[in-house]
């Protein structure tokens, strides 16, 4: 059986946001670190304001889909909305762990 593992759901990074992240923005701050990333979750209405944030501080940064990023990170910090859920993906969340 293939659905044997559920892994949980990324949780937007954005301030007081439960709804599911999408995007990942993956930025470093050259003035710190050199080659550490940090890895902001976004929703679909957050990744622009998120991405704007580092921006203009002019850190480097990329957006890549939540899906690349393999393991959820920030579920521990807050639950998903259910409600920002796909009816797929509610069932699964649902359905518990
Ligand atoms: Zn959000």
């Amino acid at each position: 059986m293939a659905l044997s593992r559920v892994s949980g759901f990324h949780v937007c990074s954005a301030r007081q946001c439960t709804e599911v992240a999408r995007w990942a923005v993956i930025w470093r701050n050259p003035r710190i670190h050199q080659a550490r990333e940090k890895t902001w979750l976004a929703c679909e209405g957050h990744k622009e304001f998120l991405a704007e944030f580092v921006a203009l501080r002019g850190f480097p940064y990329r957006i890549v889909p939540v899906s690349e990023l393999g393991e959820p990170v920030g579920q521990s910090a807050k639950q998903v909305d259910p409600r920002s859920l796909t009816a797929e993906e509610r069932k699964i969340f649902e359905g518990g762990v």
